[in-house]
């Protein structure tokens, strides 16, 4: 997709503070960040939503939690984290470009999940 930022990100057209990178995900640290650990886990493949998922493309789900449980090594998140994705308008999905939230760094509280 041309006039999308994660693709651009993904496609190194515009820089981000990438912590990884493989051929089908890249991670970076949040612009804004809600926790003192935020990273979000971006498929290359442009997919607007987790609504979108099919048959087809949900292995690239399968490999973005294998690249979180890698990072969560990697950033010794042994104390725990949180994965949220924002699916749709009511949920709060800013960029429409399927997307995982990892947080971590402090108790997370109780409330929403
Ligand atoms: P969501 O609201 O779930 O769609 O999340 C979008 C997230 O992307 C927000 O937390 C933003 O802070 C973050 N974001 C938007 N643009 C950038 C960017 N250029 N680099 C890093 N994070 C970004
Ligand atoms: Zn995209």
């Amino acid at each position: 997709m041309t006039d999308c930022i994660f693709c651009k990100i993904a496609a190194g057209e515009i820089p981000s503070d990438k912590i990884y990178e493989d051929d089908k995900v890249v991670a970076f640290r949040d612009i804004h960040p809600q926790a003192p650990v935020h990273f979000l886990v971006v498929p290359k493949e442009h997919i607007k939503s987790a609504a979108d998922i099919t048959p087809v493309n949900s292995d690239i789900v399968a490999h973005c939690f294998e690249v979180i449980a890698k990072l969560a090594v990697q950033k010794k998140l042994e104390n725990g984290f949180r994965v949220i994705n924002n699916c749709g308008e009511n949920a709060g999905q800013t960029v429409p470009h399927i997307h995982f939230h990892v947080l971590a760094g402090k108790p997370l509280g109780e409330t929403l999940v």
